[in-house]
């Protein structure tokens, strides 16, 4: 069974060719630039022996139609291209951002759900019009393969009233569903089950605290395997400090700016999702300039890490609080995986609650799943690579199954 994970954004189609049988990565890639004089396609095959081989096209694209098209021209393409026909496509899984209220798992598309996705579009005006466009396409390009749709939020509607609620007046929840969702909830829930089998225990026996830091960050408290609470809210601005995004702020601040500095929502919008967070702080949102900006001694960089780190130290605590008792402590995506002294500052004075970190084995590099505590750490902490991708085509696997397609 082969099965085509599609990831939509609104000049952007990243995509992976899985075949779910042998649980490999076939060819994958990602076409940017869509609209632009100039766009990009970057294709990678898997060869037999692992190693991937990198094409790159640069052209117009003129849209997601287009785009689609051309990775499916590369997919049966006799060099570079992995399958014989598109037909062998048994199904196409898509990355949806706000499933809202109305999907707490993965669905197959139907008009019903295509409705559905349209409704939440107020939820999250860039990106569903967009993964609505990646579906419609799909189901263009591919008429005879089933199209599903996984949810960034399906992973935390398990979240309890008390939680997701704003103490707001209620009726703005029943009448119009504003509320905390959550999101990256693909990568918590994918990360939550490789813990499991890594500790070798049931995920439905798990208290765990999972830390999801790439350029948008968010931590879930997951209790039972269930997610309980998350930092990101009815949209991903909350929490975290992020690349570029504020996180928690005094809901007050907009009407500060409005009033004091005259500046219009739009402004206010772009402020605090494209110029705030580590780049408002010292200037970029790249961590890794960041760390070096720091090692040059930059005080700048050094708030801005200090920053960072306190806020996710903050969030193990109330999710300590939440959980009663903690299993472990998972770190995953860009900066997650790769930065030990992220991981080592939001961990440190945690001794108390049983967390501890292992220097050496924290400063190690690796490819796969990490243990980073210390031996005698009462709480395990973990690093483990995300792979949303993979998980969507799990996902998408098991939803055909389900329906006996
Ligand atoms: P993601 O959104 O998961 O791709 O993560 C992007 C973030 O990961 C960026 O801020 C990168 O700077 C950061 N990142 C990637 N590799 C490293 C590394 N080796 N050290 C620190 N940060 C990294």
């Amino acid at each position: 069974m082969k099965i085509l994970v599609i990831n939509t954004g609104s000049s952007s189609i990243k995509y992976e060719l899985f075949d779910a049988d042998h649980r490999r990565i076939m060819a994958g890639g990602l076409v940017e630039k869509i609209g632009e004089e100039r766009g990009f396609h970057t294709h990678r095959k898997t060869m037999p022996n692992g190693e991937t081989v990198k094409r790159v096209e640069k052209r117009l694209i003129a849209d997601h139609r287009e785009g689609l098209n051309r990775v499916v021209g590369l997919l049966v393409h006799p060099e570079h291209g992995v399958i014989a026909d598109k037909i062998e496509v048994s199904a196409v899984g898509h990355r949806v951002v706000h499933g809202g209220e109305a999907f707490n798992s993965t669905v197959i598309i139907d008009e019903e759900v295509m409705a559905a996705i349209k409704e939440n579009i107020p939820l999250a005006p860039l990106h569903n019009p967009t993964n609505l466009v990646g579906i419609e396409v799909a189901r263009s390009v591919f008429p005879d393969a089933p199209q599903v749709a996984v949810f960034d939020t399906a992973f935390h509607q398990t979240i309890p009233m008390r939680a997701f609620l704003y103490a707001i007046p209620f009726e703005l929840y029943e009448n119009d569903r504003v509320r905390r969702y959550g999101f990256h909830g693909t990568s918590h829930a994918y990360v939550a089950e490789r813990a499991a089998e890594y500790l070798a225990r049931p995920l439905g026996e798990l208290n765990m605290i999972t830390i999801h830091l790439g350029n948008g960050a968010s931590m879930a408290a997951i209790k039972n395997g269930k997610s309980v609470d998350t930092t990101m809210g009815m949209t991903p601005l909350a929490g975290l400090v992020m690349g570029t995004r504020c996180g928690d702020v005094d809901p007050a601040v907009p009407f500060f700016l409005a009033n004091h500095l005259d500046m219009s929502l739009k402004d206010i919008d772009n402020l605090l999702n494209k110029d705030s967070g580590l780049k408002g702080i010292c200037g970029t949102n790249d961590m890794r300039e960041v760390i070096e900006k720091k090692e040059a001694g930059e005080e700048r960089a050094e708030i801005a890490l200090d920053m960072y780190t306190y806020r996710i130290k903050k969030f193990i605590g109330a999710y300590f609080a939440v959980l009663g008792s903690l299993d472990c402590v998972i770190f995953t995506a860009g900066i997650g995986e790769n930065a030990p002294y992220i991981r080592e500052l939001s961990c440190r004075g945690l001794n108390k609650l049983g967390i501890e970190i292992d220097l050496e084995r924290n400063n190690k590099t690796g490819n796969g799943i990490r243990e980073i505590s210390s031996p005698g750490s009462e709480v395990k902490v973990l690093v483990i690579p995300t792979n949303e991708e993979l998980k969507i085509a799990r996902e998408t696997k098991e939803a055909i199954e389900a329906h006996g397609i």
